[in-house]
């Protein structure tokens, strides 16, 4: 069968894209198969026609109300029924020369007799294609129908929800899985834009028992210019953005809807045409706002993660999110709305820790079990290795898809690469920590470890006993958060999120742990980080005085800076004055970087005797 011929003379399209012809013969073949495609690939033809050309009928589930809307309305426009008679007769076809009507819908915003003309037409093989929502679809009574009927398949769109492993799971979905049993001769084929490895294999069991075929079509969108930014006077670089950028449509995305109406009366009154778009405004509203979004040019929404799901606007230039997005998965999604033309579209992310709190205070305060939560945060951290990286934007978003690229050239770190700082040897303690340990552990753990800090599970372990226990202790624990995450970022380390996030290394991590690379990281990053720390830090401690207690440390810092003073023979105030030793009884620094903060510390001295007066404090603690 010449499936080109056939799609040009149904569809109209004159040719297939990329991934679409293998999963279509698979299907026409009967076998379970899972496509993984990014948004706009052309997920929905890869079973629209199958369905089309299957002699039988077929029923797709789609959480989608909109969405099924659109494709019924859009199959029953092809009028396939009145294709050319002896075309349809020499390819076996004729079967659709009879069709009434090719596709019919049911879900719960159809009135109830239209839900039930539909069903009837369906059962009675006027309707070829029905699209069903999972809830309607797994009642007694319509599984009970459809026992009695020939068919011949049930796809599962936007498949990842029917994953707990999976960004946006929906508990209707979970139903799904039993449709292997209740309907053994049908084929199941899936699909979904989003869904990392765990998340695959997890849909893959649930619904064929593993026997499905997962293909994956690469995540790389070329077209799309990814940079992040520092959430600092972020006001002022989005209108420099937006202002780049007068007369083009695009999308904001923010936290909170109040954030959302903020943004929109804030760029209104800048002159700009905004909407703000989220569950909280009436459904007519909403609609209103996406009409014009989707008809005009030059529109910006302002909006919560609610807006976008089933549009398709092919010329969305940009896509900016105003704070930190759920997941890698999540920010891909919504990226993946801008530039669906192929043309150029910008994304710039904007990143501070403020919102990092919030969304780990989400994670924290919502219903589900401790595992779920767990899984969250390691979902939220692998986006936070995006942010921080030093590397190739691309190389680090496909990396977490498990893709490996080169440098894309286009990106803000490849056009500007950060200063970097090599950083092998840390690395080394890092991932030699990981090994020793059996890669079987999370980065809060290893990071115990590195740093040297004896917490209960360390020691149940017996992993103090270990040779790398606090080799690197003279950094401080946000400085190996960091680096831990640049390291992941490169792709050095991955996150096993469905082991608990356990830290396993790669291969290029292994070339670092063994010599044969070296290390590079961003080591602006780093200070502002730590820096910001300290400053709260200092601001609350500066406050007490020196207490007694710490007197003796005190004395010992002094003793310590007279020895120096004699070695180097120069008068005691040259190495540190009073005040800086005062400060540091009273601050007690853990770490190098801590040090640095310090009154009369720069960075010359405390390369000269940081390590020394660390050591005094450290043994005072003892
Ligand atoms: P998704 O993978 O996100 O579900 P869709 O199925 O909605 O993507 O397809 C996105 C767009 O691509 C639609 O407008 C669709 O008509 C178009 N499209 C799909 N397949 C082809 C093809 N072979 N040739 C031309 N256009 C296509
Ligand atoms: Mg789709
Ligand atoms: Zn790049």
């Amino acid at each position: 069968m010449d499936l080109k011929i056939i799609l040009k003379e149904t569809f109209g399209f004159s040719d297939f894209r990329s991934g679409q012809e293998e999963i279509i013969k698979l299907i026409l073949n009967k076998k379970h198969v899972l496509a993984v495609f990014p948004t706009g690939a052309g997920k929905s033809l890869c079973y629209q026609f199958p369905a089309v050309i299957l002699p039988g009928r077929s029923v797709v589930v789609s959480p989608l109300i909109a969405l099924m809307n659109d494709q019924t309305a859009y199959l029953n426009s092809l009028k396939i029924s009145a294709t050319d008679k002896t075309f349809l007769k020499t390819r076996n076809l004729s079967h659709l020369r009879s069709l009434k009507i090719l596709a019919g819908k049911i879900h719960s915003h159809c009135r109830f007799r239209q839900n039930q003309d539909t069903l009837q037409s369906f059962l009675k093989g006027k309707v070829k294609i029905l699209y069903i929502s999972p809830e309607k679809l797994m009642t007694e009574k319509i599984l009970n129908e459809f026992k009695k009927l020939p068919i011949e398949m049930f796809v599962i769109d936007e498949a990842h929800c029917i994953s707990k492993w999976g960004a946006g799971f929906r508990p209707e979905y979970e139903q799904l899985s039993q449709l292997k049993h209740l309907f053994p001769q049908a084929v199941l084929p899936a699909f979904t834009a989003t869904a990392d490895k765990a998340t695959r294999w997890d849909i893959a069991k649930k619904l064929t028992h593993s026997k499905s075929k997962i293909i994956v079509k690469g995540f790389n969108r070329p077209n799309l210019f990814l940079s992040v930014e520092p959430k600092h006077n972020w006001k002022k670089r989005l209108l420099e953005f937006l202002n780049e950028r007068r007369g083009l449509s695009g999308i904001i995305y923010a936290l909170s809807r109040k954030e959302t109406e903020r943004i929109s009366e804030f760029l209104n009154n800048k002159g700009f045409s905004c909407k703000a778009y989220h569950a909280g405004r009436s459904a007519q509203d909403r609609q209103k706002s996406q009409d014009i979004f989707m008809t005009e040019d030059g529109m910006i929404m302002s909006a919560t993660t609610a807006f976008g799901m089933g549009i398709d606007k092919p010329n969305i230039r940009f896509v900016v999110h105003a704070s930190l997005p759920a997941s890698m998965e999540d920010f891909y999604q919504e990226i993946g709305r801008a530039g669906r033309d192929g043309e150029q579209a910008d994304t710039l992310l904007f990143y501070g820790l403020k919102d990092l709190i919030t969304r780990r205070k989400m994670i924290q305060s919502g219903e589900e079990d401790k595992e779920y939560k767990l899984r969250e945060n390691k979902r939220l951290d692998a986006l936070l290795a995006y942010c921080e990286s030093s590397d190739c934007r691309k190389k680090a978003l496909l990396s977490y898809f498990g893709e490996v690229c080169d440098n894309c050239r286009f990106c803000d770190n490849c056009l500007s690469p950060p200063k970097r700082v090599e950083g092998t040897v840390p690395a080394q303690k890092f991932l030699s920590a990981m090994a020793r340990t059996g890669y079987r552990f999370g980065m809060g753990h290893i990071i115990d470890v590195v740093c040297g800090i004896e917490t209960d599970k360390v020691k149940s372990r017996r992993h103090h006993k270990l040779p790398t226990f606090g080799k690197g202790a003279s950094h401080s624990k946000s400085f190996w958060e960091v680096f831990a995450r640049q390291l992941i970022s490169s792709g050095n380390i991955n996150i096993d999120i469905e082991h608990f996030g356990a830290l396993k290394v790669t291969e290029s991590g292994g070339d670092i742990l063994y010599g044969r690379k070296k290390f590079f990281y961003k080591e602006l990053s780093l200070s502002s980080v730590v820096q910001k720390e300290l400053k709260t830090k200092k601001a609350n401690l500066r406050k007490e005085e020196l207490k007694a207690e710490d007197q003796p440390l005190l004395s010992n810092l002094k003793k310590l800076r007279l020895q120096l003073a004699r070695e180097k023979e120069v008068p005691a105030y040259i190495i540190f004055s009073d005040r800086t030793l005062i400060e540091m009884a009273i601050l007690k620094p853990q770490s190098l970087e801590e040090t640095l903060s310090i009154n009369g510390v720069g960075k010359q001295k405390l390369e000269l005797y940081g390590d020394a007066f660390l050591k005094v404090i450290k043994n005072h603690q003892k």
